[in-house]
């Protein structure tokens, strides 16, 4: 079922945090909703949810405006960030709890009971918890706890999922495992889901769409590889991508920089931006200093310096670099911005 929510407002106090925001999230896709530390993500989620109202502005599920409609007529499943379980239920019955106002009419009591106890261990063995169901939740790991989470939300088959910071809980390793875990429940079940987060690489690994938010505002809304091999403006280039990008303005003094580096002319262009693993680095007594070398991993990022300009340099192996280099810029791996900081069209 898709999502869209129309010409949203949303103020606290005097405080604006939505202004006029349209948004669409597709039926059956995984979507990110990723941007920094308050800018208005969860907000989002919970006016979608019906957690909050809006201030102005309608929320629609296909086509059946929602904007007034309660949490429980929105058939959503919600996993809070703190994942909210019952501490004083076993895994089972915080499963159980949301099928308890379940309307099944015509059934006795053991035929309910029978259908709510198969539908748990349905659930459960396909999250993998079949032996945690009479454990609390103080007697389970966080990643135990995080899929009673994902299985409570899931229990009564809901039209849309919504996951607040799911991985933020969760150590590195378990983290990557279980976005794999909910990226493939994602494709079984084929539910729209829409999660947020402030880590891109959950966004980049796992989601269909990113939608990329800065104050409330989209900044681009597209797949991960586009969001990063197309930044729309020049907060997308030095947001998104594990290392940023390179920024030059071009100035008189950054086009002379430039063109040591790259003989695409720069025409009207204000700025600049280009990749750490877009440059090459040549030992040839170029007028770039090496001023930091950073071991990450497998790979290696440089830091150089020509006069105040700073470039980094990702490599794939440890570089032996002599007193001074020169650079050249993967001409593909350059994208250029007016004045106001968005993209030009090459
Ligand atoms: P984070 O990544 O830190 O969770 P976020 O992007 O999810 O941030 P929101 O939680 O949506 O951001 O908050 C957006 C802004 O709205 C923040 O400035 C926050 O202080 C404010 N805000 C959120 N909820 C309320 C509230 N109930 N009352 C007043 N201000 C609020």
């Amino acid at each position: 079922m898709n999502i869209y929510l129309k010409n949203i407002t949303k103020r606290f106090g005097k405080n604006t945090v939505l202004d006029n925001l349209s948004l669409c999230f597709e039926s059956g896709q995984l979507t990110a909703l990723l941007g920094p530390s308050g800018c208005g993500k969860t907000t989002i989620l919970n006016i979608m949810a019906g957690v909050l109202p809006p201030t102005d502005g309608e929320v629609f599920f296909g086509d059946q405006c929602m904007t007034n409609a309660p949490l429980q007529q929105r058939n959503i499943g919600y996993v809070f960030q703190n994942y909210s379980l019952y501490p004083n239920m076993t895994a089972y019955d915080n499963l159980n709890f949301p099928l308890s106002n379940l309307k099944l009419s015509g059934m006795t009591r053991a035929q309910r009971k029978a259908y709510c106890s198969e539908k748990i261990n349905s659930i459960a063995k396909l999250l993998r918890i079949e032996d945690t169901l009479t454990r609390f939740p103080s007697e389970l790991s966080g990643g135990q706890q995080q899929r009673i989470a994902i299985g409570r939300a899931i229990i009564r088959d809901p039209d849309i999922l919504l996951m607040d910071e799911p991985f933020a809980n969760l150590d590195r390793k378990l983290s990557v495992e279980m976005r794999e875990e909910v990226k493939e429940l994602q494709q079984s079940t084929g539910i729209t889901t829409v999660f947020v987060t402030h880590n891109q690489s959950d966004a980049n690994a796992i989601s269909d769409k990113i939608i990329l938010l800065n104050n409330g505002i989209v900044q681009q809304a597209d797949a991960a590889s586009e969001i990063y091999d197309r930044p729309r403006n020049r907060f997308v280039a030095d947001f998104f991508g594990e290392f940023g990008s390179n920024i030059m303005d071009l100035d008189d003094q950054g086009r002379k920089v430039f063109s040591l580096i790259s003989n695409i002319p720069p025409h009207q262009a204000a700025s600049v931006s280009f990749r750490p693993e877009a440059v090459t680095v040549e030992n040839d007594k170029g007028p770039f200093r090496v001023k930091s070398a950073t071991r990450l991993g497998g790979s290696w990022l440089y830091v150089l310096q020509y006069e105040e300009f700073r470039i980094s340099v990702l490599s794939a192996r440890k570089l032996q670099l002599a007193e001074g280099v020169s650079i050249t810029v993967d001409p593909l791996c350059v994208t250029f911005y007016d004045s106001t900081g968005t993209r030009m069209d090459q």
